[in-house]
């Protein structure tokens, strides 16, 4: 039976790497696409549909829809736009999901896919750092798969395939350290956007490139790991490797050390996801260890990296703590984009934030619903963006 498939997020960075595969694949030969989503590029969102001969184009800004409904004028593929007609469209059964939308937008359709029982292709760790006992209880109720596609958590789920979870002593997640791996601290408040937009090894989006020179992308991934794995915290490890080429360890009881190594390319992660749980070639390059010669590892710097201490306390408090840790990078991110607040200003933004709404309530105790989750995020941004208008830095 043809396999049915919807790609959220599908003009980013993940999307056109997964619309990249799935065409190799065979495209509309190989696949039934339910629906293909993204927000402003509806050009492009227009181009996928048609290649794709998806049932539905969703974008998420109402204020394009007229624009991608005359895109598609005489396909016969459906036009949508808007939050609900995201999850409208993840409501469509589909067999594979891959979810790739950036920041806290992409749970609501994810839960709606995993509802369905589909195999959620998880890109968003967004979805997992907020609401991760929601996203892995919602899989368990309906028989639904979660498979991550960040790349160190691909790599962890491989390295561990055929373990015994008991087993593990450790995880181990490699990070680049970014644009501003070899800065002088003090060089660091000046950062521009522009520099910190412009990763050493990754081609990525803007937001998660950023989030990588100030490893606030490392500090979700090690929340992603514990809430994905059910690891303990004091087990997760992060070491900075800047080649990008080991991109995660798993450390065994018996002192073995697993180790997954790929050039960064994601299409490995993407195309390990969609064709799980059998391998298939794919287009990425293969690493010639003898023409590299060396690989190097070091330990993060916590005055460097303040991001991985504050993921320390979220993953001490759980409950919704996450929300408001990420609900409140998204809006200091954006203030750094927008020239409001230095790049080192970011992470005390977020410490400042949790620290108010953890004294406010009982961030730890409280429900994860969607309803609890949506406040949060919401109270979290609307207090950072009251301490970037108060300039912090
Ligand atoms: P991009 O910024 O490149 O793409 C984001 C996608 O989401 C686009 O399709 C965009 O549409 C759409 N979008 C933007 N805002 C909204 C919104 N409010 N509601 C719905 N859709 C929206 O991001 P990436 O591809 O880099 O990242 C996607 C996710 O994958 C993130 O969670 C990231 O952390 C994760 N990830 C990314 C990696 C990478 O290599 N890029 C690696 C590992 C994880 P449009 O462009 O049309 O405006
Ligand atoms: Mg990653």
């Amino acid at each position: 039976m043809t396999r049915r498939i919807s790609i959220f997020g599908a003009t980013g960075s993940i999307g056109e790497s997964t619309f990249d595969l799935t065409m190799r694949a065979g495209g509309p030969g190989a696949f039934h696409t339910v629906a293909v989503t993204g927000a402003r590029n509806t050009a492009r969102l227009a181009e996928m549909a048609r290649a794709l001969r998806a049932e539905v184009a969703v974008t998420a800004d109402p204020g394009c829809l007229a624009d991608l409904r005359a895109r598609l004028a005489g396909s016969g593929i459906e036009a949508a736009a808007g939050p609900a007609a995201l999850v409208e469209a993840a409501d469509r059964p589909a067999d594979w999901v891959m979810s790739a939308i950036v920041g806290f937008a992409g749970l609501p359709p994810g839960l709606a896919a995993l509802r369905h029982g589909a195999t959620l292709a998880l890109a968003n760790k967004e979805s997992l750092v907020t609401a991760g006992p929601l996203l892995m209880e919602t899989a368990r109720r309906h028989g639904a798969t979660i498979l991550p596609v960040d790349s160190e958590h691909s790599a962890v789920f491989q390295a561990l395939t055929g373990e015994d979870i008991a087993c593990v002593e450790r995880v181990i997640i490699t990070a680049s350290g970014g644009a501003f791996r070899d800065w002088p601290l003090d060089r660091l408040a000046r950062a521009t956007v522009a520099e910190a937009s412009s990763h050493p090894n990754w081609a990525m989006g803007q937001r998660i490139t950023i989030d990588s020179a100030s490893m606030f992308n490392k500090a979700l991934e090690v929340i992603e790991t514990r809430e994905f794995f059910d690891i303990a915290p004091e087990r997760i490890e992060v070491l900075v490797h800047p080649e990008s080429l080991v991109h995660a360890l798993v450390g065994f009881c018996d002192g073995g050390l697993m180790a997954h190594l790929g050039a960064p390319d994601m299409r490995h992660a993407i195309g390990y996801a969609l064709n799980w749980p059998t391998r298939a070639p794919l287009p990425v390059a293969r690493l010639d260890l003898g023409q590299i010669g060396r690989l190097t590892f070091r330990d993060p710097d916590p005055a460097r990296y303040p991001a991985l201490r504050l993921a320390r306390e979220v993953m001490a408090t759980r409950g919704l703590a996450g929300a408001v840790f990420n609900g409140a990078k998204e809006a200091a991110l954006d203030a750094f984009i927008a020239g409001r607040l230095p790049f080192t200003g970011m992470a005390a933004v977020v410490e400042r934030v949790l620290a108010r709404m953890s004294a406010q309530s009982g961030l730890g105790n409280a429900d994860i619903t969607l309803d609890n989750l949506c406040d949060a995020d919401r109270e979290a941004r609307a207090l950072a963006r009251e301490c970037t208008g108060a300039r912090v830095d």
